[in-house]
């Protein structure tokens, strides 16, 4: 290899290793990347000049002196993500430790026109100001939506939630901050789970919002599938002839899982019908049956991918108080298992979507550094 590149690489290298296993010694990054001791300080000095690692503490000595603690700086760099559903517009800024660090969310609903991108890209400059975010230390923009994403990040295939002309990226871009990508919400939600999991194994993400989508993730990374349509739980048919999706087809998942179905118990309001579900028997009736076709939705996912299920999205953050419900619905679906242990609720309770499409230029950073 070119001298040059195995510096940036090894440069890399040291800036990885402490980033993802955490405090790190001298010694400890030398052994492990299998470079010399000089090699390391010289880099070492190098990131710290960069303002991206710091000296957090000592390591107990084991005689001798003390080694340094070296950890990487969480705000060094920032990312932000935009979430634009049909009512809502959420928008999170997080630091490289993917800690949400400041974030809105308007009720205000979607159009695709100038004004909306003007509107949405003023709250986010609105945000970083307000928090004190550099500028030239922010990656980029992740911007999610309910929609199914193009490969190239740019482009849309399939909008059937929001209504979006051709042409959507160079219409943002006279208004959002370059560089910015599109996201498919319950994918970037997944992302945002993935990131937080310490599981490094598959799991599943289902996305329980006003539209119900999911993503399928492998470590940290999200399967697409060969048209970008992986994962699109919402439209797996549950019920033969069932109720009209939005989609055009019958009987999909998320015509009896949408978290609308519940909200337009309560004149749209979500917090409201769970609020009030102790009270009203007449919800609870109604929140049962709801379980029960989310159990047959978990329960298909498990069978296809023998995996934990992440309930996520605006249903999932309020799953907690009725998880063991559905786990004794799924149990009874499931022809081999006894527990349904391996259904989960998101860790992220709002801006999830927001904080996955930021964590996009955070990885980039970290694997391209
Ligand atoms: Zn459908």
């Amino acid at each position: 290899m070119h001298e040059e590149s195995t510096k940036i690489k090894n440069l890399g290298d040291i800036y990885r290793t402490i980033y993802y296993n955490g405090p790190c010694s001298r010694q400890n990054i030398a052994s492990c990347l299998g470079l010399s001791l000089p090699t390391v300080t010289n880099n070492l000095n190098r990131l710290k000049e960069y303002d991206l690692i710091y000296n957090c503490g000592f390591f107990e000595s084991t005689g001798g002196r003390k080694a340094n603690m070296l950890r990487c700086i969480s705000n060094a760099r920032y990312a932000a993500g935009i979430d634009i559903t049909r009512n809502h517009l959420s928008i999170a800024i997080i630091n490289l430790d993917s800690t949400i660090i400041a974030s809105t969310r308007i009720r205000i609903p979607f159009e695709d026109t100038d004004s909306y991108y003007q509107f949405a890209a003023q709250e986010m400059e609105d945000l970083i100001t307000k928090n004190k975010i550099p500028k030239d230390k922010l990656l980029g923009t992740g911007i999610s939506l309910p929609v199914i994403v193009g490969a190239d990040q740019k482009s849309i295939t399939y909008a059937a939630v929001i209504q979006i002309r051709d042409g959507i990226y160079p219409r943002m871009e006279r208004h959002i901050p370059s560089p910015f990508l599109l996201f498919n919400d319950a994918n970037a939600g997944g992302l945002a789970e993935a990131w937080i999991s310490p599981s490094q194994r598959g799991e599943v993400y289902l996305s329980l919002s006003n539209s119900v989508g999911g993503a399928a993730i492998n470590g940290k990374d999200i399967s697409m599938g060969n048209n970008c349509r992986a994962s699109e739980f919402g439209h797996m048919t549950i019920i033969p002839h069932g109720r009209k999706c939005y989609c055009g087809q019958q009987g999909c998942l998320n015509a009896y899982c949408s978290a609308n179905l519940l909200a337009n118990m309560t004149n749209g309001d979500l917090k409201r019908f769970f609020d009030e579900l102790g009270e009203n028997r007449g919800f609870q009736q109604f929140f049962d049956e709801y379980l029960d076709y989310l159990a047959i939705g978990v329960n298909n996912l498990r069978m296809c991918f023998d995996c934990d299920v992440i309930l996520g999205g605006n249903v999932g953050a309020y799953m907690t108080d009725y998880i063991h419900v559905l786990r004794e619905k799924a149990v009874a679906l499931n022809p081999y298992e006894q527990d349904a242990d391996y259904i989960r609720v998101c860790h992220y309770k709002t801006e999830a979507a927001a904080a996955g499409a930021a964590l996009y230029f955070v990885n980039q950073f970290v694997l391209e550094m």
